[in-house]
Parts: structure tokens; sequence; C-alpha cells
């Protein structure tokens, strides 16, 4: 089911990445070191009470040297775009500025429910300073303070009301949702369109369920497919794309609704720092990968030559190694049909079970080969796993004392696990759980 998203817009400084980072908190902050969102985030999921949302924080999508009350506009304009609702912040100590007004007058065209949120009402005392913003027409003001982390709940409680509805008859949820991502010009949309053609039956398209995607649904060897094209868009709007983190930003929202994701990479160019940003963000994402190796008819190609890309892809991407590779061409369709093989299969694996007793076999025979470790004079002791979760595939590995199961022990255990059932294409997880 798709999660909400809700995007918070206004004028500089008036404390939108303070509050952004409030309500995301530590939580992904410290995940791990891939460039980009993680540290200099503007997406992240929220979770408010029983529900899970996605927040963008439109300040930090920078639009160039444009002027800033154009920057501002667009700011808004993404806002309108991308979210379900919109969190539209002010400073309770300026009162109302032209350049809220700039704002408000943008929030108005659009039909997506705004929620007031006066900032920096530091203190109880300062709460007849919000009545003033009743006059910007989006009915009652919520006193925040962002610095200290007032009033939040409040505000959460009102924008977690006003989601839509889900009526329960979402179309093709049953359908292999994948997306195609990589920077501009790898060749996405060439590829889309191949894939499309291809499959026997194309279902007319769908607007998305927000305009950042154009969702496909196409029907390939009997299988219910839905492509989530994030680059269609890009053409039909001058900022689309334009900035590296807004497109990060519409890939984020595409794989997270996807079971699958393709990862393109440009047979001749070569891999680039762009990509491994993008690679990253779809790794953190925990969903099944293939990695789609385009335009293969630029290359003298030989298995000689697949041979030495493989090389390069595996010594750039080494925690993707679970990840198949295609080489293919969108543009002449050669080894096109290589491709929906591998999202088949990473679907399948990433939501295949395994039974408990050949699991427990499997660990226990790992064991034996590469008995635990011991740690500070302490030994670890494995008595137990089972699969406790798909999409993707998790695996409780119940021991005396999780302190004791390091990174190599996991690794390992990870690796016995994929030659004994393949994985092929999906990332596994592996939660060490102390056994009382
Ligand atoms: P943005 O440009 O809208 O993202 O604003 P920032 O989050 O960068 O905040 C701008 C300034 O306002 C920073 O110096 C913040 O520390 C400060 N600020 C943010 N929230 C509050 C608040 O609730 N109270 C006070 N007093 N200052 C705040
Ligand atoms: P996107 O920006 O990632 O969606 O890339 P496009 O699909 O728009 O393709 C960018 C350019 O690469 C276009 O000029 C395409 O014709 C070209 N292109 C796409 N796929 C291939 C391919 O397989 N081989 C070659 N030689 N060119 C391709």
């Amino acid at each position: 089911m798709r999660k909400a998203v809700v995007a918070i817009v206004g004028r500089p400084n008036v404390g939108k990445s303070t509050i952004f980072n409030r309500l995301v908190g530590e939580r992904i902050s410290i995940v791990n070191d891939t460039p980009g969102v993680t540290r200099d985030r503007v997406y992240s999921k929220v979770e408010w009470l029983t529900t899970e949302f996605n927040l963008i924080d439109t300040g930090g999508i920078e639009l160039g040297n444009e002027p800033l009350l154009v920057q501002m506009r667009e700011q808004a304009d993404i806002a309108i775009n991308e979210a379900d609702v919109i969190i539209f912040i002010v400073n309770g100590r300026d009162g109302i500025t032209a350049a809220d007004e700039e704002v408000t007058k943008i929030l108005y065209r659009s039909n997506k429910p705004v929620v007031l949120a006066v900032n920096k009402i530091d203190n109880p005392e300062m709460r007849e300073d919000i009545y003033e913003f009743y006059s910007l027409g989006f009915g009652e003001p919520y006193p925040i303070s962002g610095a200290h982390g007032l009033g939040l709940g409040d505000l959460l409680d009102r924008v977690v009301e006003l989601f839509p509805a889900h009526d329960g008859k979402l179309e093709n949820e049953d359908a292999l949702h994948f997306s195609v991502i990589g920077r501009p010009n790898v060749g996405k949309s060439s590829l889309v369109n191949a894939i499309l053609q291809q499959s026997r039956v194309i279902v007319s398209d769908i607007a998305g369920t927000t305009r950042d995607a154009i969702d496909s649904p196409f029907v390939f060897d009997g299988e219910d497919y839905v492509i989530i094209d994030t680059a269609g868009m890009r053409k039909r709007g001058k900022i689309y794309e334009s900035t590296e983190k807004y497109s990060i930003l519409r890939a984020l929202k595409a794989i997270d609704r996807s079971d699958v994701v393709l990862i393109v990479i440009d047979a001749s160019t070569g891999i680039i720092e762009q990509d491994k940003r993008i690679v990253g963000h779809a790794h953190d994402a925990g969903k099944a990968i293939v990695i789609v190796v385009n335009k293969w008819d630029t290359i003298e190609s030989d298995q000689e030559a697949m041979r030495k890309f493989e090389a390069e892809i595996r010594a750039h991407f080494l925690f993707l190694d679970y990840a198949q590779i295609v080489f293919l061409s969108a543009l002449t369709k050669k080894r096109i049909h290589t491709l929906m093989p591998q999202v088949r299969l990473a679907s399948e694996n990433y939501s295949k079970r395994v039974e408990t007793s050949v699991l427990n076999d499997v660990i226990m025979d790992a064991i034996a080969v590469n008995p635990t470790p011991t740690v500070r004079g302490k030994r670890l002791k494995v008595l137990y796993a089972t699969q406790v979760a798909v999409k993707p595939p998790t695996f409780a590995v119940f021991v005396n004392d999780p302190d004791l199961m390091h990174f190599s022990y996991r690794r390992f255990l990870e690796n016995k696990i994929r030659e004994a059932f393949g994985f092929e294409g999906t990332p596994i997880k592996i939660l060490a759980r102390k056994r009382g």
C-alpha cells in the first residue's frame, strides 16, 4: 500500500529543516555512510503513532541560482505535485511577510490540504502571536517550536487526519511493481518503452497516484507487472531532473513503491560518481535489484567484454553482490529478452520463504565448518534460526549474546544461506536475537 507523502514548505529561515530533522529523528542518520540523502536529507520516512509516511523538506531542494522568489514558487509547486498533505511553516516572530503571502497564493491554487504551522513559538506566552496567521486562510494555525520540539504531536495528528482514505481496492495490487532508475541519459525511458513493446498486452497508461510517476501496467508471459516510470515525467516539466536532489527524491519515491528496482548503467560511459549515489539509495531501500548495463550495442561485445564490465560493477558495488547483471540494448533490443526473467527471479526470491527445519540444518552445517567466534573469552552460541519476514527475506538467529555476532560471522551465515537457497537478486537480513 502506498505511504502518504507530506511536504514542508515555507520561506527560508522559518525552520523547515529544523522541523524536518525533528520529525525524522536520528533514526536513519546513522544507517551507513552512503552519500546523499542520509547526510543531507530532503526525504525520509516518519513514524507517528501507528502511521508511517514520507516527509519531504522542499527547502532542501536547491534549484540552481534562481532568485529566491522563483525558488520558493518552485518548491511550493513541488510540494503540490508530490504531497498528499502540505505543512506550510511561517515564523511567529516575524508576522506575515510578503514572501509568506507569495507561498499562500501558490498553495491556494492547488486542492491539496494545507496545515499551517507557526514556528518559533518557544513558550506558552508567545501563543497569542499566532492569531494574525488566521488571515492566511488555512484555518487554525498550529503553534510549534521546532527548536524545542513543542506542538509537533498536535500538528502531526492533524496531518495524519488529512491523509487520503484508502478505499481498499487499489488497482494491480498483486502485480509485480518495478521501477527503472539511473542518472539522466542512461536510457531509462528507452528501456521502459522497449519493455512495454515486447510485452504482449499493453494496458493503457493510468496516471499514478501522485503525478511523480506514471504507472504502466502490462502482462508478460501471463504475469501482471506495473512499471513505475520516473523518467517519463521529466519530459513534462521544466524542473524535473534538472537538479540532482530532486531526481533522487523522485527515484526514492518510486523505489518505495517497487518490489524490484532496475538500476540502469550506461555501457558507453562506464560507472561514474552519480551512479554510485543512485545505487546507494537503491541498496538502502532493501528492495530486490537487477543491474541493467544498457547501450551494449556501443561495445565491441564478447564474453571478455562482459566479464570485464561485470568485474568493474562488482568492484564498485561490493554490497550489491546479490544483484544479477544483464547486458542489453534498449535501442536495438539486443538481449532485451534476458531482462524480464531476471526481474521475475529477483521478485520471487524477494518474497521467498524457506522451511525452518531446512534452514536450521544449513545453519548447523555452517557452524560445523566454521565454528562460532570467541570474543573476549566468550563464545557465540547459535541456538536456532527462523525466517521472520519476506520482502526482503529476514532471518532471526537466536544466540546467547547478540553482541558476539560480528559482521564477519553474520556475513558468513548469509553466504551459507544464499548457497543453500539461492536468493539471487534480493538482499537478505540477518537479525541476531537473544535467546532468553
Ligand atoms: P529553513 O531555512 O526554513 O530550513 O530554517 P532552519 O531550520 O534552517 O532554521 C532557521 C533558523 O531558525 C535556525 O537558526 C534555527 O535554529 C532557528 N529555529 C528553527 N526553529 C526554531 C524555533 O522553534 N525556535 C527558535 N527560536 N528558533 C528556531
Ligand atoms: P533517460 O534520460 O535515462 O530516460 O535516457 P533516454 O531513454 O532518454 O536515452 C538517452 C539517450 O540514449 C537517447 O538519445 C537514446 O536514444 C539513447 N539510448 C538509449 N538506449 C540506448 C541503447 O541501448 N543504445 C544506444 N546506442 N543508445 C541508447
